[in-house]
């Protein structure tokens, strides 16, 4: 079930601040505040969806569409596109996801090496 007091949830509902960098009717993206990279953005939907799986799974094809649009215009609007970047997408456990809202990790500004470590 996903939980409504996951902190992405509350930066939605702006009961915390975000160094917001970009906002459309599907979507959020701010800086992570704990960068792994000289530019570290999440990309959040708006919807209550806790990772990639219900969000591929449940959200309507438009929000899909609107929210993977809206991480490539974020990426854009960084500068990241001529020097490159990585998106990533952590789910359950093994995939080491620590906030339960579904989020896409943007990182640039540097040469991130092959894949993870
Ligand atoms: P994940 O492991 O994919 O769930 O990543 C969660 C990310 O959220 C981590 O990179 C955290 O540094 C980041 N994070 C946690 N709390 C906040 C916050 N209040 N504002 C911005 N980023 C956050």
């Amino acid at each position: 079930m996903y939980d409504p007091q996951n902190i992405f949830a509350k930066i939605l509902r702006e009961e915390i601040p975000c160094k917001k960098v970009y906002e459309d009717q599907f979507s959020l993206a701010f800086h992570d505040i704990h960068p792994q990279a000289p530019v570290h953005v999440l990309v959040i939907p708006k919807g209550d969806y806790m990772s990639l799986d219900d969000f591929s799974a449940f959200a309507p094809p438009a929000d899909v569409a609107g929210f993977f649009k809206a991480v490539g215009t974020v990426a854009r609007e960084l500068g990241l596109v001529e020097g490159g970047y990585r998106i990533l997408a952590n789910h359950g456990v093994n995939g080491g996801q620590e906030v339960p809202h579904f989020h896409i990790h943007i990182l640039g500004g540097k040469s991130l090496g092959r894949m993870v470590a």
